[in-house]
């Protein structure tokens, strides 16, 4: 039974689905006008694995995914660098799917950017001003919330609060509420523009997640997530625009909000300027280690950043690399197995269905390794028990996707490459003591250099 902590009744539920059809799951996707950090990294890592324990364990998942293409950072970003808003946004749009892929983050089913949907938004803003819920002034089409009374049952507030850094709630003196936020916002001279009812202008932020989620999911939909800094004002708007528009409730079923990642207590930002980009992390350590620190810690939870956490993670993944590479070579024939996988496979069932808590799901992992490696000292585990385990391992890591990845072949320095041709020589020549001495420095490098039968080759100590 999977209990899921839903922001909207804030407090943990048993999910109930109908069955047989493709869970719907939309995210909020990535303002593209810079890189992504590793606070970024936190959220969708997350989410890559809730969506894949939903697919092993239930049924099909429909992922969706917006992208941010059209925005004011995206255009004073564009401002900055002499280049055009568009360029800006594929450019960063691009870096943040590979960032994706290097995280193994691969299980969004559909990408969906904003400016491709401006007929759906302008259709939407339509309905709202139709209904009256929107009203046009000087710079744009706003949204009136004192005309939505539902206005706060996500949040339980309507007004803002320090925390929100990220309101991109649009300041005007003629605004009728404070909290009124925009829909459509008109073009100044040399930005974006797309022709509406009401002038030249360009979308809210708010008002394209409905319009994709609209066109794609209908006007309810199964799940939405992002991180706990959107669920006020951005998860607010999009419940008003909504249930405006369609007149039904709930949006959503069920909310789903990742704790921030932080430094010092204070949350990863770009704004705060105390962030790492996941391009310059995975420079100096393997992303493997990202994925896994972000699946080591509860999701809710804030998660203080820390370089210590990293050589610790760099033990931990040694550990299951030594285990799994054990387990290929046993081979014994004994005929009572001593095969732990079905309590491990309860464990882990039992901490993912307890509202994913991947933490726990993490420490069965390790229990297995303890009790299956004194089994294997002990020369009690067969082959059968062995591939039994590998597996597990697998079936498990389809979701985890940290304990099985993929050997990256490292670069030889073009140094070390001179190095051994110069050892090749010396040794051609029978000058052993020489060749013996750049095997040496090879080592100082960090490389190994073995002698076969058909040559030498550098191995990475
Ligand atoms: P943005 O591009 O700033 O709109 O952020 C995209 C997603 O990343 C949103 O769901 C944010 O909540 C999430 N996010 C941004 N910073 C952090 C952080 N420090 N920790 C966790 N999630 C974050």
């Amino acid at each position: 039974m999977l209990r899921i902590y839903n922001t909207l009744s804030g407090k943990k539920e048993v999910v109930k689905l109908k069955n047989g059809k493709a869970i719907q799951l939309f995210v909020c996707g990535p303002t593209v006008y810079d890189s992504s950090h590793l606070g970024h990294a936190r959220t969708y890592i997350t989410f890559d694995v809730i969506a894949k324990y939903l697919k092993e364990k239930w049924f099909d998942v429909f992922y969706l995914q917006n992208i941010t293409d059209i925005d004011d950072k995206i255009i004073q970003r564009a401002r900055e660098k002499e280049t055009t808003p568009e360029k800006i946004a594929r450019k960063f749009e691009k870096t943040y799917l590979q960032d994706m892929k290097s995280l193994r983050v691969n299980s969004v089913t559909k990408y969906a950017r904003a400016t491709d949907h401006i007929k759906e938004i302008i259709e939407q803003v339509k309905t709202l001003v139709k209904k009256g819920f929107a009203y046009q002034i000087a710079d744009g089409v706003y949204y009136d919330i004192s005309k939505f009374k539902n206005y706060g049952k996500l949040s339980r507030r309507t007004a803002l609060q320090a925390e929100d850094a990220v309101s991109r709630i649009d300041e005007s003196k003629e605004k009728r509420n404070k909290g009124d936020f925009c829909l459509w916002k008109f073009s100044r001279e040399g930005e974006p523009k797309w022709s509406s009812p009401w002038g030249q202008g360009r979308p809210g932020w708010h008002i394209e997640d409905t319009a994709i989620t609209q066109k794609f999911f209908g006007a309810q939909y199964d799940m939405h997530g992002g991180g706990k800094d959107l669920v006020f004002p951005h998860h607010e708007a999009e419940i008003a625009q909504m249930e405006a528009i369609s007149s039904k409730s709930p949006m959503v079923k069920y909310w789903i909000h990742t704790g921030s990642l932080t430094v010092n207590g204070k949350k990863m930002s770009k704004s705060l300027g105390n962030f790492i980009i996941i391009q310059d992390f995975i420079k100096q350590h393997p992303a493997r280690i990202l994925r896994f620190l972000v699946i080591k810690s509860l999701y809710r939870s804030p998660t203080d950043y820390k370089e210590e956490s990293i050589a610790q993670a760099k033990k931990e993944l040694a550990r299951i690399d030594e285990f799994v590479a054990r387990l290929s070579k046993v081979n014994h024939k004994l005929k009572k197995g001593h095969n732990l996988t079905l309590t491990a496979e309860r464990a882990f069932e039992t901490a993912m269905e307890d509202d994913f808590n991947t933490p726990k799901a993490v420490a069965v992992v390790f229990d297995l390794i303890n009790r299956q490696n004194a089994l294997i000292d002990k020369d009690l585990l067969n082959k059968a028990d062995a591939e039994d385990i590998l597996k597990f391992l697998k079936k498990i890591d389809r979701v985890l996707g940290f304990i099985f990845w993929p050997k990256v072949k490292e670069k030889i320095p073009q140094e070390v490459i001179a190095l051994a041709k110069e050892r090749g020589k010396q040794r051609k020549e029978n000058n052993w003591q020489k060749a013996d001495e750049i095997r040496k420095k090879i080592t100082e490098l960090g490389w190994q250099i073995e002698d076969t039968k058909t040559g030498s080759r550098l191995k990475k100590l």
